[in-house]
């Protein structure tokens, strides 16, 4: 059996698979979350909250996830926590950088980076990495959070002919950030994801992205080492998206790569696509397209979009509603394995990655995947993430619809989407950039906090009286 055209395989799927109480959640309480009656249209009765899938987290995270959560939903104190975190992640001196600052580096640590992150040396993340596996998700996606800024007066060096080269150091940082994310690859297992930023590799990465121009010699070789390592340890990897004065550029890249590495049916590589731009659907037809003409598998991993504070915003959709039904388009494009109008080719082989916490995207997705399993068409491989730290009650409400069906399948292949957590490694200096943008994100996403410390508030009074 083909990955990328999964059959029925003995489980009976269930159509609904995310439970009604949080679909009810985010219906009654956000505009726009039309997809959520999908769970119950004609209820409207809502049953007492009973939070049996948040079960499987240690006291000590719920304990932790409130008190952020409740802080995060508190406008009064998001404000000053974010301007503080911004002078803090774009200072340069010693006393606000919080791997010289020890009491700065312990405060950070027991506040947010243990929340967020995996831990800042192999030791530290392997435990993290062992704890999130315990608790039954089925994978992890693990990135390198380094990003190394250079002076401006050290970028540039002559040679020996006198014309203006990259200094040694620019190749140095490349170097660096390739030995980085090896490491990293060898702090996951098969079957988990590599998360890899290319920003990382420093100016000769970000100028070329940038001006759109081919990917450097020494980068390509450097990828292709680290796509090689991939697959010989039998996991994926994925590329982050960036800002839009990048993106162009990476995705070129990203369909070099796929074309070379993706010669199997199920993805190595996936490339990352932004929902909320307006050109997300053209630029997910194109890969297609390309895939299909040039005999590649293409992984696409769905996200909404987290530049929004400091994109270009002419290119974002300009209401959430529009984000959303973007969003959603692009994973029933692929799960129902549409060509772009006019392309008269067959569907390549593919995979979506549904990187969200968005519960009504998630139950669509999940509900069409089902749907058409049940009915034997073809669809393509389906899994789904959240970032450590982020939406647990809808990551666990994923594991246990997994666990649930794999008690009943007769056969190895389960046909549910597996659940991983995403997260970040490094020195919390390091983390700074990856810390902030997470703060931005419940900023904007108070609604789903202020639900996320409902759900918590009851698994640990469930806890205290049971
Ligand atoms: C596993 C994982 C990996 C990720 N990797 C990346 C990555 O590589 N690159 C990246 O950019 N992001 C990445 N993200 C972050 C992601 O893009 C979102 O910022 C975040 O997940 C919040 O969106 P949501 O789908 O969870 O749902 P929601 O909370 O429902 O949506 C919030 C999002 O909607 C959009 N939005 C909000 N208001 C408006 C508005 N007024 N108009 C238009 N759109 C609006 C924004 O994109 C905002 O982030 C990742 C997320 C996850 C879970």
């Amino acid at each position: 059996m083909r990955p990328t055209s999964i059959q029925h395989v003995g489980l009976k799927p269930r159509p609904f698979p995310l439970s009604n109480q949080i679909l009810r959640r985010h219906h009654s309480t956000k505009k726009g979350f039309h997809n959520a009656v999908i769970a119950n249209p004609t209820s409207s009765v809502q049953p007492p909250l009973k939070m049996s899938s948040m079960a499987r987290l240690p006291t000590k995270i719920v304990l932790r996830s409130l008190v952020l959560t409740s802080l995060m939903s508190s406008k009064l104190f998001l404000k000053p926590a974010l301007a503080i975190l911004n002078i803090v992640t774009n200072s340069k001196s010693a006393i606000l950088n919080p791997d010289r600052n020890r009491v700065l580096n312990k405060l950070l640590r027991w506040t947010v980076y243990n929340h967020f992150c995996a831990g800042t040396n192999r030791q530290e993340v392997s435990k993290t990495v062992a704890e999130i596996k315990k608790i039954g998700y089925q994978g992890v996606i693990l990135g390198y959070s380094k990003e190394i800024v250079v002076d401006p007066n050290e970028k540039l060096a002559h040679d020996g002919s006198g014309s203006l080269n990259y200094s040694d150091k620019c190749y140095q940082i490349v170097e660096e950030w390739k030995k980085g994310t090896l490491e990293t690859l060898r702090m996951v297992g098969a079957g988990d994801y590599l998360a890899v930023k290319l920003t990382g590799a420093g100016p000769i990465s970000i100028d070329a992205m940038a001006d759109n121009r081919p990917m450097p010699e020494v980068l390509a070789k450097a990828m292709n080492e680290i796509c090689v390592a991939t697959r010989e340890q039998g996991s994926r990897l994925w590329l982050d998206a960036e800002q839009q004065v990048l993106q162009q550029g990476l995705d070129n890249w990203a369909i070099d790569i796929m074309r070379k590495h993706n010669s199997s049916a199920a993805p190595l590589v996936y490339n990352t696509i932004q929902g909320y731009l307006k050109g997300s659907k053209a630029n997910v037809d194109r890969h297609l397209t390309l895939a299909a003409q040039q005999g590649f598998s293409v992984g696409i991993k769905l996200v909404r979009g987290a530049y929004i504070e400091h994109e270009t915003r002419p290119l974002i959709h300009d209401t959430k509603e529009e984000t959303d039904q973007s969003y959603d388009l692009i994973a029933d494009t692929m799960l129902c394995r549409r060509m772009p109008e006019g392309v008269d080719l067959p569907f390549p082989n593919a995979a979506l990655f549904l990187a969200t916490h968005n519960a009504a995207s998630a139950a669509k997705a999940i509900s069409k995947h089902q749907e058409l399993l049940l009915s034997k068409q073809p669809t393509v491989l389906l899994e789904c993430g959240q970032i450590q730290g982020m939406a647990d009650e809808l990551s666990c409400e994923l594991v246990e619809n997994y666990e649930r069906a794999l008690k009943v399948s007769t056969a190895n292949d389960v046909s549910v989407p597996k659940a991983f957590k995403c997260m970040a490694w490094g020195s919390v200096a390091e983390c700074m950039q990856y810390l902030h943008r997470r703060a931005i994100e419940n900023k904007g996403a108070v609604e789903r906090t202020k639900h996320m410390g409902v759900a918590l508030r009851q698994e640990l009074w469930r806890r205290i009286v049971g």
